[in-house]
Order: C-alpha cells, then structure tokens, then sequence
C-alpha cells in the first residue's frame, strides 16, 4: 500500500497538547478556552435533546440556524445572504475547508497559500491532487506583496486561500489588501476560499470584516466559519460556509456524500442562543481584556510582544533569551519551564525559522496569571 500522505505527521497542535500533558504545563499551545461554556447553552443542547430533537437534520442544516447565520450577516455587515441557497451548516470549519477544496480542487489544480498558513490547508490539497504554491509572509508585520500574488496565478490557480483574522499571526487585511486581493481574481478564473473562523475576535476597536462585503468576491467566494470560536465550544465541531447559490450548489454535492447533515439538537440551540447578538457582540470586549493583560504583563519579561489585532492568539518574540530554533525552544519551555506554546515555524512548509512562538490566550484569568509568572522568570 502506497499512502496517500506520506509525509504527514500527527498536527503541531495535537504534538504540543499531548507534551503539555504528559509535563503536566500550563498548555497556551493549541487554540481553545479551559472555561466553561455559557450554562444557558448547554441548557438549550438538553432541551432540544429531551423534546426529542434526535434525527437526521436537512443535508444543509437546521433551517433555524441558517436563518440566524443570515440574520447575524445583516445585523454585522448589513449583508443579504440567503437562507437556503447561501448556507450550509458542517462539522467544524475543518470540514467545510475540506469540502470547499474537494467541491473546487481537480488534479493538477494549483492552489495558493500564504504561510503562515493553518495547518489543514495543505494536507488538503495534497490528497486531492492539487499543487500548493506557497506565498511566505514574515514577521512582524507578515505584509502581502500583491504584485508577487499576481505574478503565481496562471491559468492553472484554480483557488486562492485567505485567512482573515489570521491564525497564527493574529494579524487582519488592510481595505487595500482585500481590494487587491478582488483585483487579483477578477483577473484570473481563481476562486477565493476565505477562511474567517476568528471574525468576532478583533481588537482595538477593529470592526469584524468579511470578504463577502466586496461585490466581486461576493460572487466567488466561499466563506467559512466556525462556532467553535464563537460559542468558546471547540468541542462541538458546527461551522458553516456561505457562497453564492451557485458555488454552494457544488459545496452541497460533496456535503452530502462526506458527513449529510450535523448534530441536530445542538444546531437548535445554537439557532435559539444566537437570537441574542450581545452573545457574539461582546466577544471582542472579553477577549480584548485577556490580550491586554498579557501584553502588558510580558512588557516586564524578556520576550517581545507582537500585536495582535484579532484571533485568540498572541506571538512573542524570543530572541533576547535564546538562538535556538522554535520547536526546540518550544519543547525546552515545556520540559523546563511548564509552559507550552505552538512555534509558529509549523505553519511553513520549509519550517521557516524566525523565532516565535504562539500564545492562545482564550484562558481563564487564573491560568493568565500562572503563565505570567513563569515567562516574567524566563
Ligand atoms: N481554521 C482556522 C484558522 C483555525 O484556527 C481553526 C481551528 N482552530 C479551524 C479552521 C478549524 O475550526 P473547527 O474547529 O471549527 O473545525
Ligand atoms: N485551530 C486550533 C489551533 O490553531 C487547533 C485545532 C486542532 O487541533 N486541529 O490551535
């Protein structure tokens, strides 16, 4: 048997939680919160299981849920989205990547990618054949050079993949870069996969964007999400994806043959939870203390703090205290010190080294406190 994958690995995530365990750390490696979920969520979850809510949901999910996602795209953007053309409610945002890619990928397709890129991406277009053509972005400020976009897409780029906010840099495209990014598939037969899972968690007054909000990538763009952001519910696995009719069409010949349909009850509650805006308007300002608190604690250490505008991810800069590269750095800071982090050279393909690691900081305070104290020593 020839694998598929030879050259994939268990996920950096999966590598520095199961570190964190087995060092018993303090784990800020792979992205969730270690608080618990709103009671009136889980509340609902049973509700709906105890009136009986246990069947197959409709292919592209719970009508009442599709309704709320278009509702939250009017109240936040003001934009239109149709209920049951434009929606499809998936097992994650993982899945829906997958399916965005599977419906739109053929053999020999090229992709682009910019890295940092997160994790699945990849892997993704390998298995389906496709060519990944990586874009390196570098610290600090991980500028694009759209003239350097433009000159890799050729009549072969069949997608193009954004990350906005991005993990793990935690940075958000400028109006100009979505503007040159519109420009870049208006010229091409490119579509755009706009991967915006942490569009609620954005800082300093930033308001949440979308790329659906431009009238061309409107029409060629999918756009997933994940509620496991939204609702601190990692574990729940629901997102979804928002195309134009005709691109959900294809999303849905390949949704309903790879999972159908996803959790009924927990769809429900979501739908209901979601009637109330303040429960995913409040996000920035809960997340905004977290991320202050930190980046003002870690002035007195000797890491260097770079901003971070959205996401629940924070990098620092380590170099006044050590020339090691990341992943070795990254397990020191675990064996010796109890922290552990994710280093972000695991989102380039060539390992590219620049000595940073990433935070999540979707922490109760007590664990905040804990990881300062220890990384004001270091
Ligand atoms: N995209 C990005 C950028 C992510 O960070 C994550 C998860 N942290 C996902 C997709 C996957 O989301 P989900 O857990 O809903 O599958
Ligand atoms: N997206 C999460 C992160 O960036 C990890 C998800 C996973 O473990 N696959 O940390």
């Amino acid at each position: 048997f020839q694998s598929k994958l030879p050259n994939s690995t268990a996920s950096i995530f999966s590598v520095m939680t199961a570190l964190a365990v087995k060092h018993q750390a303090i784990n800020l490696s792979q992205g969730f919160p270690d608080y618990a979920v709103d009671p009136q969520l889980t509340d609902l979850i049973s509700k709906y299981l105890q009136q009986g809510f246990n069947q197959y949901a409709p292919m592209a999910g719970m009508p009442a849920l599709r309704e709320q996602i278009s509702a939250k795209f009017k109240r936040v953007h003001d934009l239109d989205i149709h209920a049951d053309s434009e929606i499809t409610v998936t097992a994650g945002a993982t899945q829906a990547l997958f399916t965005v890619m599977s419906a739109v990928i053929h053999a020999g397709d090229e992709v682009i990618v910019f890295e940092p890129a997160y994790d699945s991406y990849a892997v993704t277009i390998e298995l389906l054949g496709g060519k990944v053509v990586p874009i390196r972005l570098t610290a600090p400020d991980y500028r694009i050079d759209w003239q350097e976009v433009a000159s890799k897409v050729n009549a072969r780029t069949r997608l193009i993949i954004v990350n906005n906010p991005n993990n793990p840099t935690g940075k958000v495209l400028s109006a100009d870069d979505v503007a040159q990014l519109a420009q870049v598939i208006q010229n091409s037969n490119a579509l755009l996969l706009s991967d915006e899972v942490y569009e609620h968690l954005v800082y300093d007054g930033i308001a949440p964007q979308t790329v659906l909000s431009h009238p061309l990538l409107r029409e060629r763009a999918f756009v997933v999400a994940s509620f496991g952001k939204l609702l601190h519910a990692t574990g729940w696995k629901i997102g979804y994806c928002v195309a134009a009719p005709q691109l959900m069409a294809e999303f849905r010949k390949v949704h309903q043959y790879n999972v159908f349909s996803v959790h009924t009850p927990t769809q429900l509650a979501i739908a209901e939870y979601l009637e109330d805006a303040e429960h995913y308007l409040n996000l920035p300002t809960f997340f905004q203390q977290k991320r202050d608190y930190l980046v003002e604690a870690l002035q007195h250490s000797r890491f260097e703090v770079a901003q971070s505008q959205g996401t629940y991810f924070l990098n620092l800069n380590y170099r006044a205290i050590s020339d090691k590269p990341e992943q070795e750095f990254a397990v020191e800071l675990i064996e010796k010190h109890g922290i552990a982090t994710i280093p972000i050279a695991a989102f380039y393909h060539d390992g590219h080294n620049q000595q940073y690691l990433r935070l999540c900081f979707a922490k109760k305070q007590e664990t905040l406190e804990q990881a300062v104290q220890v990384l004001q020593q270091i």
